[in-house]
C-alpha cells in the first residue's frame, strides 16, 4: 500500500444499476435520515477507536473526540468530519466499494416486483448496511478523505451518483474520516443550516460523541457576537448534543430536577409531568428508557403523547407503536433499545418476539409503578390520580393484563372529593347498598339525588366524562355481582318511607297528557323527601344512549331514552294538594302538575331555550294565582 500512484478507478461491487436508482428513488420519503446515517458512522469510528485505546491497541493523543458538521453553502457541500478509527485504502475498498449485499440484492428484487409491499422505505437502509450510500439520496458526489489511526497512508476516494468511483492519495495529516457530500442541485434545502440544525436536532441530539455544527458561510460573513437570546453564533462552541442522557443513568442517581429538566428539554412542554418511569432492563433484554405521565386531559381521546425510540442513543423514530402498545404512546418519553437494528420494517417488528417482550416489560413497569405509587404514596396518588383516570381506564379497556395488574390501584373519586377504591367502596356499602356502586356524572344536575343518598350515608362516585360509564361496564363485566346505578336510576329504592302506597288513575292520565307522551309509565312510591315527582331512566337504557352518542350515532339533542318512567310521591304534601285539586280544578292542577314535570325533567338534562322561557313564563303564571 506504500505506492504513491495509487490512482485507481472501479464500479461500486454490486449491481450499481440497481442500488443507485434505489437509493435516489425509494428512500425518497425518508431523505433526512441520512445525516443520521453519516453522523453515527463517525461515532461508531470514535466508539472504535476509543476501544482500541482502552484495549490497550492504540496509544491515541490528547485531542478529545469530536465530529464537526460543516456547511458550506458557497461550496455547496455538507461535511461530516470525525476523528476516529478511519480507514486505509484496503478498508475503503472493503467496506465502502463493496457494499455488503448478501440478502440486499435479493431484496431489491423484491422490492421491484412490488413483493414486499410495506417492507418500509426505511427498512433497506442500516438493515443491509447502506448506511453510508443513504448520502447520494441527496449527493452528486461523495467524497471521504480518511487517514487509519494506523500509519497506513491518507485516501482520497469519490463517486459520483452513477456509481462509479475513484480512489488516490489524501493530503489529510491526522486520523478519522471527512465524508464530504456535494449536495446535488435539486435537494438545495440541505444546504440551509436551519434546516441541518433542525435534523441534527431530531436525530443526533444525544449520540455518544460531541457533536458541533458550523455554518461557514455565516462565519465568514463575521457575524457581529451574538446579543443574548439572539440566533446561535456561527459555529457553536458547545455541542449540539447531549453525550451523556438521563435515560443511561443509574435511576438512583437522577433527582427529580433532572427528570423535569430532561422533559422540558425533549418535549417542549412546560407543563411538569406527573411521574415518570425511569426503565433500567439489563440482560437478556438489554433496554433503557424514561417514560413521563403527562397531565392527561381528560376526554382520552385528545390525548397524545410521544414515544421516541432511539438505538444507543441515535433517534430511529416517533411513536412506534410495534414496541410499545398503542395506549401506553398517550406517556411521553425515550426507550434506548440497542437490540434492534437501527432501521427496521414493521413486519419484522411485529414478529419479533424480542420485541414482545420489551413491550411486555414495559407494561408491566407502568403498571408496577401505578400499584407502588397507591400503595406507598397514597395521598400524592390520589392528588394525580383525576389527572391519569381517563388513561389508566382506556388502558385497562384496551388491555385485560393491565386491568389485572393495577386492578386494585383504581380509585372511584366521591362527590365529596376524597378516594376510595372499589373494595373500598364495597366494603363501606356492605350494611346499605351491597355490591352498588352509586355514580353521578354531573354533580351540579343531580346535586338532589346525590343528597338524598349522601342523607344515609352511602358515597357516591363521580363519573364525568363519557368513558367513565363505559369503564363502569368493564369493572362490571370483570367484578361479578357488582352494579353501577347512577342516582337518579333507582331514587326510589334508596328513599323509600313506610306507609301504604295509593295509586290515582286521574294522575296518570293528568302526567301522560303534559308530558305528551300516552304510555308514560307512571309509578307511585312513598318516599322521603317533599319532592313530589322524579323522572328515572333505567341504568341499562341509559347506557344504551351514552354509547349512540359515543359513536355519535344520535344527533346531539336530547333524545328519549326508551325506559323512562315517572315516580310520583305520594308522601309529599304537594302531590296530595295535587290530587284534592281534581276534578273540580282541573285547569289549576293541569297548571301545577305541568310545572311539577317540567322541574323533574329540569333534574335530568338542560332545557333548551325555548323550554326555559316556557318554563320561567309558567313559573309566573303559578305565583300569580296567590
Ligand atoms: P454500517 O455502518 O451499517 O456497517 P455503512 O454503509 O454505513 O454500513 O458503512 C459501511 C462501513 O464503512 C462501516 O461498517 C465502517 O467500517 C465503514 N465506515 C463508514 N463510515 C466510516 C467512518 N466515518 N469512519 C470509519 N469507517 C467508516
Amino acid at each position: 500500500m506504500e505506492n504513491n500512484e495509487t490512482k485507481r478507478s472501479g464500479g461500486i461491487s454490486v449491481d450499481t444499476e440497481h442500488i443507485f436508482p434505489i437509493i435516489k428513488k425509494w428512500l425518497y420519503s425518508e431523505k433526512d435520515i441520512f445525516l443520521r446515517e453519516i453522523v453515527s458512522n463517525a461515532t461508531d469510528a470514535i466508539t472504535k477507536l476509543k476501544r482500541l485505546a482502552s484495549l490497550g491497541q492504540y496509544e491515541g493523543d490528547d485531542t478529545p473526540y469530536r465530529i464537526d458538521v460543516i456547511l458550506d453553502k458557497t461550496a455547496k457541500t455538507l461535511t461530516v468530519s470525525d476523528n476516529g478509527i478511519g480507514m486505509s485504502a484496503e478498508e475503503v475498498e472493503r467496506y465502502i466499494c463493496s457494499i455488503a449485499l448478501s440478502g440486499a440484492l435479493e431484496f431489491i428484487q423484491k422490492y421491484e416486483t412490488g413483493d414486499d409491499e410495506g417492507a418500509g422505505k426505511s427498512g433497506i437502509i442500516g438493515h443491509f448496511g447502506l448506511g453510508f450510500y443513504s448520502a447520494f439520496m441527496v449527493s452528486e458526489t461523495v467524497e471521504l478523505h480518511t487517514k487509519s489511526f494506523t500509519d497506513a497512508p491518507a485516501v482520497h476516494w469519490v463517486c459520483s451518483d452513477a456509481g462509479s468511483y475513484e480512489i488516490d492519495d489524501s493530503d489529510k495529516a491526522t486520523h478519522g474520516t471527512d465524508v464530504v457530500m456535494h449536495i446535488s442541485d435539486a435537494e438545495s434545502e440541505y444546504l440551509n443550516a436551519d434546516k441541518i440544525r433542525e435534523m441534527l436536532d431530531k436525530y443526533c441530539s444525544f449520540m455518544p460523541v460531541e457533536i458541533y455544527f458550523t455554518d461557514a458561510d455565516a462565519e465568514e460573513e463575521e457575524v457581529p457576537p451574538a446579543e443574548e437570546g439572539e440566533e446561535t453564533p456561527a459555529s457553536s462552541p458547545t455541542p449540539i448534543n447531549d453525550v451523556a442522557p438521563l435515560w443511561q443513568k443509574t435511576p438512583s442517581e437522577c433527582t427529580d430536577e433532572e427528570y423535569k429538566e430532561f422533559y422540558r428539554k425533549v418535549f417542549r412542554d412546560y407543563k411538569e409531568p406527573l411521574f415518570q418511569i425511569h426503565l433500567n432492563a439489563d440482560y437478556p433484554l438489554n433496554f433503557r428508557g424514561i417514560l413521563y405521565f403527562p397531565r392527561f386531559e381528560n376526554e382520552y381521546e385528545s390525548i397524545e403523547g410521544q414515544v421516541k425510540l432511539y438505538y444507543n442513543q441515535v433517534f430511529v423514530a416517533d411513536n412506534i407503536k410495534e414496541v410499545i402498545p398503542e395506549y401506553l404512546l398517550m406517556l411521553k418519553g425515550v426507550l434506548d433499545c440497542p437490540e434492534l437494528p437501527l432501521n427496521v420494517s414493521r413486519s419484522y417488528l411485529q414478529s419479533n418476539s424480542y420485541v414482545a417482550k420489551v413491550s411486555a416489560h414495559i407494561v408491566k413497569k407502568v403498571a408496577d409503578k401505578l400499584n407502588s405509587l397507591c400503595n406507598t404514596d397514597r395521598e400524592n396518588y390520589e392528588r394525580v390520580w383525576d389527572n391519569i383516570r381517563a388513561f389508566v381506564e382506556y388502558a385497562c379497556m384496551k388491555d385485560r393484563k393491565f386491568y389485572d395488574r393495577v386492578k386494585k390501584s383504581i380509585l372511584l373519586r366521591l362527590t365529596d372529593g376524597s378516594h376510595v377504591t372499589l373494595t373500598e367502596y364495597l366494603e363501606t356499602a356492605k350494611e346499605t347498598n351491597e355490591n352498588v356502586v352509586y355514580y353521578a356524572t354531573d354533580t351540579d344536575l343531580q346535586a338532589q339525588y346525590i343528597r338524598v343518598f349522601r342523607e344515609q350515608n352511602i358515597n357516591v362516585a363521580v363519573f364525568p366524562q363519557l368513558i367513565d360509564t363505559q369503564f363502569a361496564t368493564l369493572l362490571e363485566n370483570y367484578n361479578e355481582g357488582v352494579k353501577f346505578v347512577r342516582v337518579d336510576a333507582d331514587i326510589a329504592s334508596a328513599m323509600k318511607a313506610d306507609g301504604e302506597i295509593v295509586e290515582n288513575d286521574e294522575m296518570v292520565t293528568l302526567f301522560r297528557k303534559i308530558s305528551g307522551n300516552d304510555t308514560l309509565e307512571v309509578k307511585f312510591d312513598n318516599l322521603k323527601t317533599e319532592v313530589p315527582a322524579f323522572l328515572n331512566i333505567t341504568e341499562e337504557s341509559r347506557r344504551m344512549e351514552e354509547m349512540m352518542r359515543m359513536y355519535q350515532m344520535g344527533g346531539g339533542d336530547f333524545a328519549f331514552p326508551l325506559e323512562m318512567s315517572l315516580v310520583l310521591n305520594t308522601a309529599s304534601p304537594l302531590y296530595e294538594k295535587l290530587t284534592a285539586l281534581l276534578p273540580s280544578d282541573a285547569d289549576k292542577a293541569e297548571t301545577i302538575a305541568n310545572y311539577i314535570y317540567k322541574l323533574s325533567l329540569l333534574s335530568q338534562r338542560k332545557l333548551s331555550a325555548e323550554e326555559m322561557e316556557a318554563f320561567l313564563k309558567d313559573g309566573f303564571h303559578i305565583l300569580g294565582l296567590l
